[in-house]
């Protein structure tokens, strides 16, 4: 059988941390959905469009993941799939309170779920889209942090 998992996230905008979280969870499983939450309490710098078509650019080589968006709650969006995996990425320990919230809360209200944590690869442990929105809107080069298409996407944003 098929081990397919979802990989949750805002992607405001996909980072190459994301990138290695999605890369090497591909590995793991034969199938991984990069589910682009909505957001509708966030106040995003980019639509769910423009972020939807960002991950859909930056992972377009890689044959076993697909994209999808997430409009509803992440547990209903996986039975209506009945899909069992979530992955998540962990960099330092602030993440871990967060992670470990949604992690319990979502096995609560669907016990057969099971959240899978990739560590962060040393390079990209501090690295997040809020850092790139600020280096950005000032003009900084966020070449080395973003894939391609992003930056790209980026420079056309600045204020
Ligand atoms: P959310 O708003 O759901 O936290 P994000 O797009 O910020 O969405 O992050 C999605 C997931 O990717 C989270 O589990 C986050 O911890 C993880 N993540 C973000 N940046 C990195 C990184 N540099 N290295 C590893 N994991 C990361």
């Amino acid at each position: 059988m098929n081990k397919i998992a979802v990989y949750p996230g805002t992607f405001d905008p996909i980072t190459n941390g994301h990138m290695d979280v999605i890369k090497r969870g591909a590995e793991i499983f034969d199938v991984l959905t990069i589910l682009v939450a909505v957001r509708k309490e966030k106040n995003t710098l980019f639509s769910i469009e423009e972020r939807l078509n960002m991950v859909k650019c930056a992972t377009k080589e890689i044959k076993n993941v697909n994209v999808a968006v997430l409009d509803t709650l992440l547990v209903h969006y996986l039975k209506e799939h009945d899909i069992r995996f979530v992955l998540r990425g962990l960099r330092a320990v602030s993440d871990f309170d967060y992670e470990f919230q949604m992690a319990l809360t979502n096995s609560e209200l669907y016990p057969e779920i099971e959240t899978i944590f990739i560590m962060s690869s040393r390079q990209y442990i501090f690295l997040s889209s809020s850092i790139v929105r600020e280096i950005s809107s000032y003009g900084g080069n966020v070449s080395n942090f973003v894939p391609k298409c992003v930056a790209e996407k980026l420079k056309t944003r600045r204020k």
